[in-house]
């Protein structure tokens, strides 16, 4: 077990290293300081960087088995140190327990699976005379940088890959939820050789440092679209690799022969999953005019018994927006919802003197199309309802976006449901279900939600270079 000590310092070539300055974290559900944490200065990047360099060489050339018993050990730390990691997780993002079990046993779950897997070298040909194929090299020195929405989970999704494909790692956690990830650079440190995983924190400079170091090979990026641009600006100096997993607008479409109040649970999860601050929250929610007021009734029900509050209370469901610049744009969204006079069939007042930066539950009825809280992302628990009853034109109301990182569809009709899905441009569109993830299974976004893909092997090839060799076996034989 890692000594939970309320100090945090940086992994850097295997040591823990403090900072000069310091920033401060917040618990939400309080506004208070709960901790300070190292901002890093360019040496340290540049110690970091250079560490998981050296460590590369021998790193990358391990055998693949002692990779994949270092990834299962991550996942066995983090499962042995659970309570102490989920308990720090609540407070610095705000989640209630049943959403930092889900992060963190899920985090340790991925650990595992991904520690079975390999990307074996593909045999192009092999005949008498000559042989050819093609193997996925490491990269060299990856640059992770992460949200603050599921700071664990989402650093996860990029640690394992990467050093089981045999890079190092230098890994920025967004400035509103360093800590738990800072724990995992400590825990870390007993299980990994100096340098193949650090951890380093601080502002969004950092980031900026990071995606314009000369060293520096792959940036995996998760995070806003806006900013992953300057990511994919900032990193076409030395054409670094990139996978960037950016916002969504997914659009949830429910036919009319769905049970409304059978479904109301599943589209409610589906929107407001930890506080709805979830890139693939169902952020518009496309209901048949057949069925619109009993789903709307039915939701604004459901949710009327869901407990927000501090997610280190019992029996809370829903915490708290993670931080004041947050809290700020999604007020800004019920703001303009009030002054264009659109319907709230929930919620639609904030208690602005509350403790911590709480926002009710709130379901905007049928706005306009073109109106913002249906436009853009809002990243909080604000939900647009929209009426349908034409099927091309939800399909293409669904599509008119410039995101595509989700979508699900919801009907007994499978056919039905199966012919709408299969035209959502989409990453993942999910048929009756949402939000099913597997370390197998193919995650990234299609036009501004991303570049590139996590998890499965296609998420592990990102990883990694193709390295083609070609043997002319009969070559000086005469
Ligand atoms: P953000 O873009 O503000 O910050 C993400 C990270 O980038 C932080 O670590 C931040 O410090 C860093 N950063 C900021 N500016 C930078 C720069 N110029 N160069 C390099 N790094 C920089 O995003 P956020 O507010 O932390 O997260 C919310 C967003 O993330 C939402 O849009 C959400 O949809 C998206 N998201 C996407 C996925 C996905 O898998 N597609 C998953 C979770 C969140």
């Amino acid at each position: 077990m890692t000594d939970f000590k309320d100090s945090y310092v940086m992994t850097i070539g295997g040591k823990s290293v403090g900072g000069g300055s310091q920033i401060e974290a917040f618990n939400p559900a309080t506004k208070e300081v709960i901790a300070s944490f190292p901002d890093a200065r360019q040496d340290q990047l540049d110690d970091a960087v250079r560490s998981a360099r050296e460590a590369f060489q021998t790193w990358s050339v391990a055998p693949l088995s002692e990779r994949q018993q270092a990834v299962a050990a991550i996942g066995q730390a983090m499962t042995d140190n659970a309570e102490e990691l989920m308990a720090l997780l609540t407070r610095e993002q705000g989640k209630p327990r049943a959403g930092a079990e889900w992060e963190i046993f899920g985090s340790a779950d991925w650990c595992a699976q991904v520690s079975k897997m390999s990307l074996p070298d593909e045999v192009v040909e092999e005949t008498d005379d000559r042989r050819v194929i093609t193997r996925f090299s490491p990269l060299g020195v990856v640059g992770a940088i992460t949200p603050w929405n599921f700071p664990v989970l989402l650093a996860i999704w990029k640690i394992a890959p990467a050093l089981l494909t045999g890079n190092c790692m230098v890994l920025k956690p967004s400035p509103f939820t360093p800590l738990t990830t800072l724990k995992l650079g400590e825990i870390c440190q007993s299980i990994l050789p100096p340098g193949v995983f650090n951890v380093v924190s601080g502002g969004d400079d950092l980031g900026k440092w990071m995606t314009g170091h000369p060293d520096i090979n792959k940036i995996a990026f998760t995070g806003h679209t806006e900013t992953g641009k300057h990511v994919m600006r900032s990193a076409a100096d030395n054409l670094k690799r990139l996978t960037l997993e950016l916002g969504g607008n997914d659009p949830a479409i429910v036919l009319p022969d769905v049970d409304p109040k059978a479904v109301a649970p599943e589209l409610f999860w589906g929107a407001f999953q930890n506080n709805a601050q979830f890139c693939n929250s169902i952020k518009r929610l496309y209901i048949h005019e057949d069925v619109y007021d009993e789903v709307r009734d039915a939701l604004a029900e459901f949710a009327k018994g869901i407990r927000v509050g501090n997610g280190a209370d019992e029996g809370t469901d829903i915490g708290p927006i993670q931080n004041l610049p947050q809290y700020e744009k999604v007020n800004d969204f019920f703001d303009d919802c009030a002054s264009n006079g659109y319907t709230f069939a929930l919620g639609g007042s904030v208690d602005r003197g509350a403790e911590g930066w709480f926002i009710p539950i709130t379901l905007v009825d049928n706005p306009p199309e073109n109106s913002r809280i249906v436009q853009e992302e809002p990243f909080g628990p604000i939900l647009p309802l929209l009426k349908w009853s034409d099927e091309e034109d939800v399909i293409q109301r669904a599509n008119d976006t410039r995101y595509g990182l989700g979508a699900s569809v919801w009907g007994r009709d499978l056919e039905a449901v199966q012919r709408i899905g299969s035209r959502l441009d989409a990453g993942t569109v999910w048929l009756n279900e949402i939000h099913q993830y597997s370390p197998h299974q193919a995650f990234g976004g299609h036009k501004e939600s991303g570049i590139g893909c996590e998890n499965s092997v296609h998420g592990l090839m990102e990883y990694t270079n193709w390295h083609t060799i070609t043997l002319n076996k009969s070559w000086g034989k005469g």
